[in-house]
């Protein structure tokens, strides 16, 4: 399989080369360059096949011959090692618990893969690798734990001050080692385009070898996959599920069209988006207009100018109809998120945090003019992380799991920049 960049100016990578690169040179996202088709055999008998199975049947075709097959099966195992149950709430609405892995977001199964490819190719690579990575609060945690003590990798994290929740900060400033936290007085989006370039930055990039993990990283990006099949797996009905993704840079909607694109029976998607917009106006108008980031309760969906919907279109050959045919986008703000972890806690006992809850009201919204229809949200974080906003919102307190309570008693280290480039070059560069 090669990848191509969505700008077209940039030569097709293998799975190795996009890996390690992250971004294509041109400054567009690696693509595959066809999506592959699920065999009738396997989607007649995946709901049998252990996570691991599954994921390395999933992944391969991506991946090719740059991974050895029993390397690459081992590597799945350890990204799926966890739970991802399915619970129903009500008759319609089930969720899909993401939050049980080692930083209780969606975003370790990504990171976790990615990190175990990096730390294969960086096997036979002499020099040192930086992993550079803007964060909105979980995609910073995921991949500190996921790359902590990964020899020949370095990773710095870059997240907005004040913008993220306490344990999430907690969990990005205090692992040391390898990890380092450079907080930055700006907005995600500031963080996310200072990011972007470095990448561009040939000075910087002949000094040190630099990659990026959030989900513009193939790596990152493809694996996330896996959940739409350990969910289809536990999939009851005989109707394909409505899915509803809390959206923010749209890598986790992005990964689950292109697994019902090479053939996994998904009825239709639900784009859940907080105060960030700019999807549901492009699905209102044809417009793409990006917009300056608003800071809501639903910090990790905090992103104005998502980088994977270009993916999205890419998927469907830029085709408007295909897109509005098969996702729906509902904007939820802040007041109605909190009055739905209140309902759904007062009415069937089931906590969520925010971007659960804006992903609960987004599905609501759409089965409440597809009456026929049953879903499931994606509850991508434990409210823990969220706990101030959950326990304010519902009247309950959120008991904070021990693996947690040690992270209280620990000191943030982090660096602080302003939201300005060059002082992150002359950090990377001194
Ligand atoms: C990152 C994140 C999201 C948004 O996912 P995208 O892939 O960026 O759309 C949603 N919820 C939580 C808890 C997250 O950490």
């Amino acid at each position: 399989m090669l990848y191509y960049s969505t700008n077209k100016n940039s030569a097709k990578v293998d799975f190795r080369e996009a890996t390690i690169k992250g971004q294509a040179p041109d400054k567009g996202l690696y693509f595959p360059e066809r999506i592959p088709q699920l065999d009738k055999t396997f989607l007649k008998e995946f709901k049998n096949k252990s996570k691991a199975a599954i994921a390395f049947e999933v992944i391969k075709p991506y991946v090719g011959n740059c991974i050895a097959d029993d390397d690459l099966y081992q590597i799945c195992e350890h990204t799926s090692n966890f739970d991802f149950p399915l619970v129903k709430i009500t008759d319609s609405i089930s969720s899909l618990e993401l939050f049980h892995g080692p930083t209780l977001a969606f975003k370790d199964v990504g990171a976790r893969f990615m990190s175990r490819c990096l730390g294969y190719f960086s096997k036979d690579n002499k020099r040192e690798i930086t992993v550079l990575v803007a964060t909105s609060g979980d995609t910073g945690s995921a991949v500190a734990n996921g790359f902590l003590g990964v020899e020949g990798v370095k990773v710095v994290i870059l997240y907005p001050s004040g913008k993220v929740s306490k344990i999430q900060e907690l969990q990005l400033t205090t692992l040391g080692q390898n990890i380092t936290a450079l907080e930055v007085q700006g907005t995600f989006d500031d963080c996310q385009q200072m990011v972007k370039q470095a990448f561009t930055d040939a000075e910087v990039n002949e000094k040190i070898f630099l990659t990026s993990a959030n989900s513009i990283n193939v790596a990152r990006w493809l694996p996330q996959q896996f959940y739409y099949f350990f969910a289809l797996q536990q999939w009851r009905h005989d109707e394909p599920p409505i899915i509803s993704v809390p959206s923010g840079n749209f890598g986790n909607i992005c990964a689950g069209l292109i697994a019902a694109v090479s053939g996994l029976p998904i009825k239709h998607f639900v784009a859940a988006c907080n105060n960030n917009n700019a999807f549901v106006n492009f699905l209102a108008t044809e417009n793409f207009v990006a917009q300056p980031a608003v800071a809501t309760i639903s910090n990790a969906m905090d992103v104005g100018n998502p980088s994977n919907f270009v993916r999205v279109l890419e998927l469907f050959t830029h085709d408007f109809k295909k897109i509005k045919n098969f996702i729906n986008a509902y904007s939820i703000d802040d007041n109605e998120t909190r009055k739905t972890m209140a309902r759904v806690f007062e009415q069937h006992h089931y906590l969520l945090d925010p971007h659960g809850a804006v992903g609960f009201a987004s599905l609501e919204k759409y089965l409440q003019v597809h009456v026929e229809s049953k879903g499931m949200f994606f509850e991508t974080a434990h409210p823990v992380k969220f706990e101030n906003v959950v326990s304010e919102a519902t009247g309950v307190p959120v008991t904070i799991p021990s693996a947690l309570q040690q992270l209280l008693h620990l000191h943030k280290t982090s660096v602080s920049l302003n939201a300005n480039y060059q002082e992150l070059k002359d950090y990377l560069l001194a």
